[in-house]
C-alpha cells in the first residue's frame, strides 16, 4: 500500500486536510466541508466537540469552548475546558486528529505522516510547538512548511510560472503579506509582514456593532448583558458580511433579538455593501500599509512582483482585490480558492516528498470580464460611456455579483442597459453583448434611485442579468446564451460601428468589409485582442495614408503591408512588431 503523506492547514479559524491522488491535490471533506474550525468545546452532556458543533456553542458556552488557538503556540499555559485544562499543543493535537480520522475514513486505511504549514512569521517556539502538536495527534511531521510557500505552490504547480508573488493572506484573526520568490523547484520567502491581530472577526464585530447600535436606537433595548441576542447578532454579522461578498446589500432581521418591557422587539435593518466597505476601509488601510513594508524590507516596488495572489477566506471581500490592484497596480490573481490554496500546496509539497508526480490544478474561471456602461465622467467629460465591470476575469465560475447603480434624474421611467465583455475603460471599447430597456419604474422615485444589477455566469458562458429596481422590486431578468463568445476582429469591427451609430456617435471608424481573414480559433485572449489591434490599424492607415504624400505614405505604406504579410502568416510575434511600429508613425502623423 502505498503510503500517502498528507498536507495539512491548520489556521487560526478553520484548519483543512488535502492530499494527492492521481497526481492531483484533493480536500478531505469533514462533517461535509473541507472547511474544519478550529473550535474545541465540550457539549453540555460532557462530549468533546471539534469544529462547528463547537463553534456553534462558543458565544453561548464561552468556558466551555476554545477558539484561536493558534494564537497561543508556544506559550507555557493551559486553557481551561470545562473543569480541564489543556495546553495549546493538546488542543491542537484535537483538531489534527479529528482532520486525520476524517482523511483515514476517505481513504480506508491509516494515515501516519503529515506536512504541516505556519505562518510565515512563526518563531522556532511557535514551530516546534506546531510539530509536536502533529506528533501528539500520531502522526510523523515530514515538514513544518510556510503558508505563503505553500500557496505559491498551488498558484505555480504544473504551470511554467515562476517570479516574484505577493502573497497577501487575510483570515479571520489574522493577517500576513509575504514576498515569496519561485525559480523552478526553489521557493524562498523574501520577506514578511503583517499584523497578527486583524483579521476577518474584526471585519465581523464592526458590522455587530452597526447591527447594534441601529437595533438599540430603533427600540431603545440595551444588548450589553443579553449574551443570546449577542450571540445571534455576532451570527447575523459574518453571515451578512458573506453575503456582502455577492450581493450589494442585504436585509438583516432576526425576529424577537430582545424585549423592552416585556414586548418582543424585531431586528429588521438593510446594510449595502458600501455602508460595510465605509466600516472597513481603516482595517484595509492598515494591511496596505503591510504590503508597501514588506514591499520595502525586499527592496521591491510593486512593479517587480509578477502576481499578487489573495488567500484567506477574508479575500473574498470584493473591496480587497480592489484595493490592492489600485496600490500594486496588479489585478489580483482569484483562480485558486483563497481559503484552500494552503491546504492544497501542503499536499502538493507533501506529494513531492513523497515521490510522486503532480500536475496542473485546473479551475474553471471565466476567460472574460463582463460589465456594463453608465453615465459618468470619462476622460474628465460626462459621459454615457463609462464601464464598470461586475465579474472580473479569472473568478472561478460559476460566479455571481451584484452592484448598485442609481438613476440620474428625478421620476426617471426607464434604464437601458447594456452589457459588455471586456475590461476597456470607455465601453464603447468593449463586446457589446446584450442590451435591454427596463421600464414601467417608479415615477414618483427621487434622482438616485438605486438600481441592483446582479450578474451570475455558469460554466458554459450562459449569463443571467437581472435588473431590479430596488425600493420597488420591479425587475427584469434576461439570459446571455453565448456570453464567451468571441468575434473575428471583422465582427468586432462592425459590432463596434453599430454600437456606436446607434448610440449617435459619429467617430470615423472604418466602414466596408476587412479584407483580412479571422483569426486561428486557438488563440488565448491577449493574442486575439493583438490581432484584432493590428486588423484595426491596418484599416487606420489605410483612411490616413490619402492625406499623405511622398515619404510619408511610402513608408506608411510598407509598413502596412508588412503588417497585413505577418496577419496572412498568422506570425504574432510580427504581428506585435510591426503593429507597434505602424502605431509609431500613425501616431506623429495624425
Ligand atoms: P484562517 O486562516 O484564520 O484559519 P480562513 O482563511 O479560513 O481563516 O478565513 C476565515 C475568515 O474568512 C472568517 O472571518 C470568515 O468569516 C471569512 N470568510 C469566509 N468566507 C467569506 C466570504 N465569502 N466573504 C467574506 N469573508 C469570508
Ligand atoms: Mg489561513
Amino acid at each position: 500500500m502505498r503510503d500517502v503523506i498528507v498536507g495539512i492547514d491548520l489556521g487560526t479559524t478553520n484548519s483543512t486536510i488535502a492530499f494527492v491522488r492521481d497526481g492531483r491535490p484533493h480536500l478531505v471533506d469533514v462533517d461535509g466541508s473541507p472547511l474544519l474550525p478550529s473550535v474545541v468545546g465540550l457539549a453540555p452532556d460532557g462530549r468533546l466537540l471539534v469544529g462547528r458543533a463547537a463553534r456553534n456553542q462558543r458565544h453561548l458556552y464561552p468556558e466551555r469552548t476554545i477558539g484561536s488557538v493558534k494564537r497561543r503556540m508556544g506559550e507555557d499555559l493551559r486553557v481551561p475546558l470545562g473543569d480541564d485544562r489543556y495546553t495549546p499543543v493538546e488542543v491542537s493535537a484535537m483538531i489534527l486528529r479529528r482532520l486525520k480520522a476524517a482523511a483515514e475514513a476517505e481513504l480506508g486505511h491509516g494515515v501516519h505522516r503529515a506536512v504541516i504549514t505556519v505562518p510565515a512569521y512563526f518563531s522556532d517556539a511557535q514551530r516546534t510547538a506546531t510539530r509536536e502538536a502533529g506528533e501528539v495527534a500520531g502522526f510523523t511531521v515530514e515538514r513544518i512548511l510556510h503558508e505563503p510557500t505553500a500557496a505559491s505552490l498551488t498558484y505555480v504547480e504544473g504551470t511554467e510560472r515562476s517570479g516574484t508573488f505577493l502573497v497577501y493572506d487575510l483570515g479571520g484573526g489574522t493577517f500576513d503579506v509575504s514576498i515569496v520568490r519561485v525559480q523552478g523547484d526553489l521557493t524562498e520567502v523574501l520577506a514578511s509582514h503583517g499584523d497578527t491581530r486583524l483579521g476577518g472577526d474584526d471585519f465581523d464585530a464592526l458590522l455587530f456593532d452597526l447591527l447594534r447600535r441601529r437595533f438599540e436606537e430603533a427600540t431603545g433595548a440595551d444588548l450589553r448583558e443579553d449574551l443570546r441576542a449577542r450571540a445571534r447578532l455576532t451570527r447575523a454579522a459574518e453571515e451578512a458580511k458573506i453575503a456582502l461578498s455577492s450581493q450589494a446589500f442585504v436585509q438583516v432581521t432576526e425576529e424577537h433579538l430582545a424585549e423592552v418591557d416585556g414586548v418582543p422587539r424585531h431586528l429588521d435593518t438593510e446594510v449595502t455593501r458600501a455602508d460595510y466597505e465605509d466600516l472597513i476601509e481603516p482595517l484595509l488601510e492598515r494591511t496596505a500599509d503591510s504590503v508597501a513594508t514588506a514591499l520595502r524590507e525586499a527592496s521591491l516596488l510593486a512593479r517587480d512582483l509578477d502576481q499578487v495572489i489573495l488567500v484567506g477566506g477574508a479575500t473574498r471581500t470584493p473591496r480587497v482585490a480592489a484595493l490592492l490592484q489600485e496600490r500594486t497596480g496588479r489585478a489580483p490573481h482569484l483562480d485558486v480558492d483563497p481559503d484552500k490554496a494552503v491546504a492544497l500546496g501542503a499536499a502538493l509539497h507533501a506529494a513531492r516528498l513523497a515521490g510522486e508526480a503532480t500536475g496542473r490544478i485546473l479551475v474553471d474561471v471565466t476567460p472574460f470580464s463582463f460589465g456594463t456602461s453608465y453615465f459618468g465622467t470619462l476622460d474628465g467629460w460626462p459621459s454615457n460611456d463609462c464601464y464598470k465591470v461586475i465579474l472580473h476575469r479569472n473568478t472561478p465560475l460559476p460566479c455571481r455579483q451584484a452592484e448598485l447603480f442609481y438613476t440620474v434624474d428625478v421620476g426617471q421611467d426607464a434604464v437601458d442597459v447594456t452589457i459588455f465583455q471586456g475590461d476597456a475603460e470607455d465601453a464603447l471599447d468593449n463586446l457589446q453583448i446584450g442590451r435591454f430597456l427596463v421600464d414601467g419604474l417608479d415615477p414618483k422615485a427621487r434622482e438616485n434611485s438605486p438600481i441592483v444589477f446582479d450578474l451570475a455566469l455558469d460554466l458554459n458562458g450562459i449569463l443571467q442579468v437581472t435588473v431590479t429596481e430596488k425600493h420597488t422590486g420591479l425587475r427584469k431578468h434576461v439570459v446571455i446564451e453565448d456570453a464567451f463568445r468571441r468575434l473575428s476582429p471583422e465582427e468586432l469591427v462592425a459590432a463596434r460601428l453599430r454600437v456606436r451609430a446607434a448610440l449617435g456617435d459619429d467617430e470615423d471608424e472604418p466602414t466596408g468589409p476587412s479584407p483580412i481573414g479571422a483569426p486561428p480559433p486557438d488563440l488565448g485572449p491577449e493574442d486575439r485582442a493583438a490581432w484584432a489591434g493590428a486588423v484595426a490599424l491596418t484599416e487606420k492607415a489605410d483612411r490616413l495614408r490619402a492625406d499623405l504624400d511622398g515619404a510619408d505614405r511610402d513608408e506608411v505604406d510598407e509598413l502596412t503591408e508588412a503588417l497585413r504579410d505577418a496577419l496572412d502568416a498568422a506570425d504574432l510575434d510580427a504581428i506585435r512588431v510591426h503593429s507597434a511600429e505602424l502605431a509609431d508613425v500613425l501616431f506623429y502623423l495624425e
